[in-house]
């Protein structure tokens, strides 16, 4: 290699949110950055004006910030996190941006007319009716529509028309084949036949993705592009206009596609595909019939009725159409369906951190080489290693396989080995401020109490969403406590009510505890149990039902302690006034 510095780059469309194979585009870039101490490049590919927007675009800076990918040139950002701590990332200190590809439209038009000039590109002047005609004559003999420039082209005379008549401009193919020289896949040759005149700028005055693509590395001094093997077609595109332009080839290396364990390609489209599954089986056809099964009041009423009958039957019809992300959300709210999760915010939502998704993406595709001292790959790593590992020439070949279960189980991993309480404490508060604001305002409210909670759900969680299970019951008031009547009847009625009258002797127990902190409580308890002799289960499974309305929850002490003094005390009241009955 020449000494250039490294310069990488990622170049998301903000047509959507950042799925989860641009984050692994996005990573692997940014670690192949920073292992050859070079710089890497965050460009916005907004040129397709009807699908671009400024929203989607600002979604993916927050996503990557959110993963802790930073960038070095590029949209300035900054990031704030819980504590107010800031971090500003990107900014133009190499002066090659702007990074907005809808802001380099005058940079674009220096090298259409260079091309222009020296012939290499020229205008064409068909109307798409006339280009469906074309292809649809060479369908009907049998041959792939290859778009070329006419034998009697005249580049002078349609040089002068295009000032006045709508055209597009197309780069003259060179007639040759083309190889890739790619990192992961080799050599790949691309014979002359099937590389036609590709348009460089559209209709609308606007350059194509392949046209702003390669002036935009060339002036950015990009030196490898890292992308998924999706693009491996327009490679050799890329590599013409290259040469017409005079420009150098950066190193390309193509990343495997990524599969979902069932074979198929994961998907943006797959949480519609599930829905779809989900509606048809349930046999609905109107979207009236999804809201009925929707809670009173729940937010995603609005979401579904703004889909109509007829929106509805052409989304089951059509495999490619795709509702909005609330609207789908919504179709899967009411029919109790877990949608699978694609974009970064919905793993983020779901409650898998950012370092153990940064981990597990670096593994679809790339794997480190190293063994642990018991033989077993190394697959538990942090940025920090990656960045000190990562090349291309362990990328694999073969399609990736996205396992969710090995995902789940190493955020479990972290989440209950890898974090102390207090680290948790603070994760799972950033997380309820964002994606489940009664828990977050229930924390502010009592941050002993929060403590305690966190402690008693870490040992449990697996993601931060589902945290809140384990201690759901202190959320709720004591009349919505509901009993779970096979633990009622087994710990409270059964032997004449004995379970009832352990709750009967613990009151006045119970209102003595001072102060009302979980080592005080299970002190107390344990004194009782003692005292009574009676087995501790024959005590604590009693005040479980009563309070949790279950037999299933965190050590009694920080139970009771997250219900609080009152809220234990009537919880227990109205379980012995409920008695026998119900
Ligand atoms: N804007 C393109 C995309 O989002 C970038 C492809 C490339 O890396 O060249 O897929």
């Amino acid at each position: 290699m020449n000494d250039r510095p490294v310069i990488t780059r990622f170049a998301p469309s903000p047509t959507g949110h950042l799925h989860i194979g641009g984050a692994r585009t996005a990573l692997f870039c940014w670690a192949y950055a920073r292992r050859h101490g070079g710089r890497f490049v965050l460009r916005i590919e907004d040129t397709d004006q009807a699908r671009s927007s400024e929203d989607a675009a600002r979604g993916i800076l927050e996503d990557l910030a959110w993963l802790g990918i930073d960038w070095d040139d590029g949209p300035e950002f900054t990031a704030r996190d819980e504590d107010g701590h800031t971090a500003s990332f990107g900014g133009d200190a190499r002066g090659v941006g702007p990074f907005y590809q809808s802001r380099r439209r005058e940079i674009y038009e220096r090298y259409f007319e260079q091309l222009v000039e020296a012939g290499l590109a020229y205008p064409a002047f068909e109307s798409p009716e006339e280009l469906a005609a074309m292809r649809k004559a060479a369908e009907a003999a049998k041959r792939t529509f290859v778009y070329r420039q006419r034998g009697d082209y005249d580049h002078a005379a349609a040089v002068e028309q295009m000032k006045s008549a709508p055209h597009v401009l197309r780069l003259k193919m060179p007639g040759q084949a083309i190889t890739v020289h790619d990192s992961v896949l080799g050599d790949v040759t691309f014979p002359a036949e099937e590389l036609d005149d590709f348009v460089i700028r559209k209709a609308d005055g606007f350059p194509t993705y392949h046209f702003a693509v390669v002036v935009d590395d060339e002036l950015m001094g990009v030196t490898h592009v890292l992308r998924g093997q999706e693009h491996l077609n327009n490679t050799p595109r890329h590599i013409a206009l290259q040469r017409a332009l005079g420009f150098a080839t950066p190193v390309y290396a193509h990343m495997p596609l990524i599969f979902n364990i069932d074979g198929t390609k994961m998907s943006k489209r797959d949480k519609d595909k599930a829905a779809k599954k989900a509606v048809r089986e349930a046999g609905i056809s109107s979207t009236r019939a999804l809201v009925e099964r929707l809670q009173a009041g729940a937010r995603e009423r609005g979401a579904l009725e703004s889909v109509s009958d007829n929106d509805l039957q052409e989304w089951l019809k059509d495999k490619q159409r795709q509702l909005g992300r609330e609207q789908v959300g919504a179709v899967a709210r009411a029919l109790g369906l877990k949608l699978p999760e694609i974009d970064v915010e919905d793993f983020r939502a779901a409650g898998y951190l950012p370092d153990v998704l940064c981990n597990f993406l670096a593994l679809l595709g790339w794997n480190p080489g190293e063994k642990n001292a018991d033989g077993t790959d190394v697959e538990r790593f942090d940025r920090k290693y990656l960045a000190s590992r990562f090349d291309t020439d362990r990328i694999g070949k073969t399609n990736a396989k996205f396992d969710r279960d090995k995902l789940l189980a190493f955020n479990a991993d972290t989440i209950q080995h890898g974090l102390s309480d207090e680290q948790f404490a603070e994760l799972w508060l950033g997380w309820a401020e964002r994606f489940d604001t009664e828990l977050s305002g229930w924390a502010r409210a009592d941050a002993a109490r929060w403590a305690i909670a966190a402690r008693a759900a870490r040992p449990r969680t697996k993601t931060l969403s589902d945290a809140r299970e384990t201690i759901g019951f202190a959320l709720l008031s004591d009349e919505a406590i509901t009993f779970d009547e096979r633990a009622r009847k087994k710990f409270l009625l059964r032997g004449e009510g004995a379970g009832l009258a352990v709750l009967q002797a613990l009151v006045p127990i119970l209102e003595k505890i001072d102060p009302w902190k979980p080592e005080a409580i299970d002190a107390a308890l344990h004194g009782f149990a003692e005292e009574q002799q009676l087995g501790m289960g024959k005590v604590a499974q009693p005040v479980r039902v009563a309070v949790t309305g279950t037999g299933v929850s965190p050590g009694l002490g920080e139970t009771l302690a997250l219900v609080g003094r009152d809220g234990t005390m009537r919880r227990i009241e109205r379980c012995i006034a409920l008695g026998a009955g119900n």
